[in-house]
Formats: C-alpha cells, structure tokens, sequence
C-alpha cells in the first residue's frame, strides 16, 4: 500500500506500547504489575448499581477530587485525576515541554515515558540507574540544563523495585530550580514497607514545584478501570486539565475509586499478604544464588543480563508469563500464591545457566 500520508517522522517510528504476551489463557500472567485479587465485592456492587452509560461522565471528576482531597489534606484543586495516572504524565509533559525542552528521568525506569516525550516533541535525558538499580540522584540533578523543564523520578522504581529515600529526594530537591517541575511518580507507594522511603504527600507543602502522581491500578485493583491522580499545586494540575482530552476518566472509574476509599482496611490487608509474599520471594531467589535488587512495589527484577530472552522463554513454558528487558533482566509481578512453585522451579533451573 502507498503511505502519502505525511507523519511526524517521530511518530512514524514510535512503537506502540506494549504488554505482556500471553498465549496460554492459564498461564499465570505476571508481566504487567497488576493486582492478582478480584475486585473488592462492595465495589462490584457500586458498579452493578452504576452503569448509565448513555450519560457523560463528570468531566471535572468534582466527588472524586473531594474525597481525595480530605485525605490528604489539601483542596480539590490541588488534585487531579486523569484515566491512569500515565494520562496524566502525557498531559502534564505536554503542559510543560515544548519541542526542544528536556525531559530528564532515570533509566531503566518506566517504559511509557521515553514515548510520551516523544510525542510531546520534547527530548529524553535518560540518566542510568545505579548498580543496585536505584535512581543516580545526583547525576539526575547534574543533567538539568537551561532546557530541562521537568524530572522524572519514579519510587518504588519500574522495573528494578529500588526506593528513592526522603533524605536522598530533599538533597535532590536542593540542587533543582523551582522553575523545573518534578514529577515523583508513586504508582507503587502503597507496598513500601521501607521506613527511610520517600512518600511524596508529606513534601508538597515545602516544594512548591512538585507534583505526586498516584494510581488505583495496582494497590486499589482497578487497573481495568483506568484512573490515576496528580497531588500538587493547583495552576499546574490546572494546565493539566487543559491538555487533557476532556471526558476520558468514566463515570464507572470514579464511583469504583470513590468506593474503593472507603474501604481501605480491606484492600491494604491485601497489600500486607502481596508485600509479604514478594519479601518471601525475593529472600527464596537470593537463596537460589539471584542478586535481587530491595524490591519495594509489588513485582521482583530478576537480572538475567544476555540470557534474558531465553530465561522469559523458561518461565513461559512454566505457565508464567514475565516482562523481558533485554538485555538487562525480567521483571516479575507478585501474583497469585499459586503461581510461587512455578516462579521458584524455573529460576532455580536458570540460575545454573545465567
Ligand atoms: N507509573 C509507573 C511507574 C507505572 O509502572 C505505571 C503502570 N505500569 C504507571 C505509572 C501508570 O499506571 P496507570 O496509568 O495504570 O495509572
């Protein structure tokens, strides 16, 4: 077929993003950090009672921003919510970088933002992680140019599961001109268990240039639902509501965030047994000889260096299906108890090899 259409040549050879693989409908499908329980039954009832879908939903999110507002202490101006907290970085680079402008994060970090970059016409600044896997803060900080207008940094980090300290994240701070905004990206923050972790909530009143970003993907379960939330100040969350594309967080994704805050005991129990058992996991792969970075969200990297193809392959064929990072390693969801047995089989057979 001819191509006369003309596209941004960026865009032309951007991929799409991408899932795990799963071929086998049984295999256990640990590649996209999900949450492994089924929604909370108060939720599916809210949901069942909630489906008039031939209305808009509320476009401002109002009864959602105000339930998050007083839990955290802020006004609802100083939240916004977005359809996955991924919608929100889009809209907050496009509220902030022009093409041209730089955007700096660490790397390997999450795989969605070298793309949003793109198609905001700005430029990745991609500074290399440390050995253990956590952000290089300080050659972060030493990346910012005249042209950096915002810094990634992601806590509990995707993929390698290292934590940024607050003590590490107040030197940062330090060193960062209050014209860049940063962008502390917590999408994990519910299964830290590390004292010294930085939490986001508790630095905003002193930062007047940051902006935490949250979902209810992972802890809440709702990622099929798809929303997420910024915590900030509220002209920049308000340039993020201009660039977004009006009415895409549903009516449907808001009362189930809505009940979900309500129940919070119930739903961060679970977050205690997913927790336990990655502590569980990780300390079993160590002993299996791995060296498994501190894993602080609800997934384990397992650094399979060269052998990373093969070694995704070996856990497929034991009913698992992992994210790859070749040439670098394999991150693997916490998930059901029932998939433990298969996870410890197939990395004690790799680590002969890798
Ligand atoms: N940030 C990080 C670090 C993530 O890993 C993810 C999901 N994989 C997101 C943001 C986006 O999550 P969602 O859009 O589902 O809120």
């Amino acid at each position: 077929m001819p191509q006369p259409v003309r596209l941004r040549p960026e865009i032309a050879s951007l991929p799409p993003y991408r899932q795990g693989r799963q071929a086998d409908p049984e295999a256990f499908k640990l590649s996209s950090n999900e949450n492994p329980f089924d929604p909370l039954p108060a939720v599916v009832e809210v949901l069942r009672d909630s489906l008039q879908v031939n209305r808009y939903p509320d476009a401002a999110a109002v009864e959602l921003r105000e339930v998050l507002a007083r839990r955290f202490g802020v006004t609802a101006d100083e939240v916004h919510v977005g359809s996955g907290s991924v919608a929100i970085l889009s809209q907050l680079f496009l509220a902030a970088a022009q093409p041209g402008d730089e955007i700096v994060y660490a790397w390997r970090s999450f795989e969605a933002y070298p793309g949003l970059v793109t198609v905001a016409g700005a430029t990745s600044v991609q500074v290399p992680n440390r050995a253990d896997g956590g952000h290089d803060l300080d050659a972060m900080a030493s990346a910012i140019t005249e042209r950096t207008r915002i810094v990634v940094v992601c806590t509990p980090n995707n993929p390698t599961g290292e934590i940024v300290t607050t003590h590490e994240f107040e030197s940062f701070m330090a060193k960062v001109p209050e014209d860049v905004l940063v962008l502390l990206d917590e999408a994990y923050v519910e299964f830290v268990t590390d004292p010294d972790a930085v939490n986001g909530e508790s630095l905003l009143e002193r930062h007047p240039n940051l902006v935490v970003l949250r979902t209810f993907s992972k802890a809440y379960g709702l990622a099929g639902l798809r929303v997420g939330y910024a915590i900030g100040p509220s002209y920049v969350l308000d340039a993020a509501r201009s660039t977004a594309i009006p009415l895409s967080v549903t009516g449907i994704a808001q009362i189930a965030a809505i009940e979900s805050l309500k129940h919070e005991d119930e739903l961060f129990e679970r977050v205690g047994r997913i927790t336990r058992l990655r502590d569980q996991l990780r300390q079993a792969l160590l002993d299996q000889g791995w060296d498994v970075p501190r894993a602080q969200g609800n997934f384990l990297w397992l650094p399979t260096g060269e052998h990373t193809a093969h070694a995704a392959q070996v856990f497929e064929a034991a009913g698992l299906i992992v994210r790859a990072f070749a040439p670098e390693g394999l991150r693997i969801s916490v998930g059901e108890a029932a998939s433990v047995d298969k996870l410890l089989g197939a990395a004690a057979e790799l680590v002969r090899v890798v």
